[in-house]
């Protein structure tokens, strides 16, 4: 292998973000690479646990809906992530699941351009969002989902009848990162809104989404933001569409005057538009915590480590591709790539089970993807080092081929 462990000690000792890794908290001996799919957590999200159940919850009892400030919690956390995406204060909020979110925002999207009716798509893009485009596409008769085949441009099937583009920012399997600014600038020019999910970009690299001009945007909070499992998400819209924002999942959270109970529906100003009903209070306050750590992280220094880690990490396997019959797809251009490396191979799900049982833990995508993410706030140089070498080990011995790891899990 070309780098040697000296030298990723060295990098180790001058990186500039070392010390962010004793703020979560890690078994001993693991290689996590799977921070892409869910961030450990930060150990002040576990204290800020325990506060919230046993004063908030236990003590305060209902009051703290007041007094701990529990309503406004998915606007001030909204706040909070849309500092981090590049939008105003007032244009994110912090709610429901992101397929729950890529509903209301086809909808919004679909009623803020009248006379159009395709939503356009890419046909490799996460399962969750064209299954939730096609149910927007029942929902609404005459309305039409259109895909993008094998890396066709998006762009180039927008026409008269296109009302919105549902864009992923870093595609989940390959890693490809898209230009924001680009893409929406050429859907504008045709008439047409974009949502971008921001699901595997949000945490992990600088976005500007106001600077693009972006319309709406959703995103995850328990991947690369480490709020923790099932953490709500949040979605984004322009201030400039609040005043026509319509979404169906009219809530009494998205009403004027929620507690005034009054029998007919009066929408809130502004993004609360877009809540529905009653959060996930405790889910939120880990996630508070977790984003209190990002008021000390500067995203650019962030970027730039992992551009540094993946493309270690690349090296250290290209010279083991010809010879065991992987291949990496994600791209070497690092403007062109997110925060994870994606290899295929025929038995890439054995390998990756063999890989766990090692200490490294990375995740496996179907058909044949062994994914690797590389999440700097708390993994080393000498993290990508050590998976490269368990990794060649493994396909050396074929240990990969013991039974065990063919069996199959839910979650893979
Ligand atoms: C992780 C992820 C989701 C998750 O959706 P949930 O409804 O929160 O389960 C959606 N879209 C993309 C692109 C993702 O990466």
């Amino acid at each position: 292998m070309s780098a040697s462990l000296a030298a990723v000690t060295a990098l180790d000792q001058a990186d500039a973000l070392r010390d962010f890794r004793e703020r979560f908290e890690f078994p001993a001996g693991i290689v996590y690479l799977d921070g892409n799919s869910l961030g450990p957590p930060p150990k002040a999200a576990l204290d800020e646990l325990e506060t919230a159940a046993r004063r908030e919850w236990g003590d305060g009892l209902i009051r703290s809906w007041n007094n701990a400030g529990w309503f406004s919690l998915p606007e001030t956390l909204g706040d909070r992530v849309g500092a981090l995406i590049g939008a105003k204060p007032g244009e994110t909020i912090v709610t429901d699941t992101v397929s729950v979110n890529v509903y209301k925002a086809l909808h919004a999207a679909l009623a803020l351009r009248p006379g159009r009716h395709t939503i356009l798509a890419e046909a490799d893009s996460f399962p969750t969002d064209l299954y939730m485009a096609e149910g927007v596409a029942t929902s609404r008769p005459g309305t039409t989902l259109k895909l993008a085949h094998d890396d066709e441009p998006l762009e180039s099937l927008i026409d008269d009848d296109t009302a919105v583009l549902l864009v992923n920012h870093v595609d989940y399997r390959t890693g490809v990162l898209r230009n924001m600014a680009a893409i929406t600038k050429a859907a504008h020019a045709m008439g047409a809104l974009v949502i971008w999910d921001l699901c595997h970009s949000a945490g992990a690299l600088p976005i500007a989404l106001n600077e693009a001009n972006v319309d709406l945007a959703v995103g995850c909070t328990y991947k690369y933001l480490n709020g923790g499992p099932g953490a709500p998400a949040f979605i984004f819209a322009a201030c400039r569409h609040h005043e026509a924002l319509v979404q169906p999942l009219s809530g009494w959270w998205t009403h004027a005057q929620p507690f005034a109970m009054e029998s007919r529906y009066r929408p809130a100003q502004g993004i609360k538009r877009l809540l529905c009903g009653t959060q996930p209070i405790l889910s939120m306050r880990a996630l508070k915590a977790a984003l209190d750590l990002f008021d000390d992280v500067d995203l650019a220094a962030v970027r730039a480590k992992s551009i540094a880690m993946t493309e270690l990490f690349m090296e250290l396997v290209d010279p083991l591709c010809t010879e065991f019959g992987m291949r990496i797809i994600t791209p070497r251009d690092p403007t062109l790539r997110g925060s994870h490396v994606s290899i295929c191979h025929p038995n890439g799900y054995e390998i990756i089970q063999a890989l766990i049982s090692h200490g490294v833990i990375g995740d496996f995508r179907a058909p044949d993807i062994m994914r690797f993410g590389f999440t700097p706030l708390y993994l080393r140089y000498r993290d990508a080092f050590d998976a490269a070498g368990h990794l060649h080990d493994i396909l050396r011995t074929e240990t990969w081929r013991e039974p065990r790891f063919a069996v199959r899990s839910v979650v893979t």
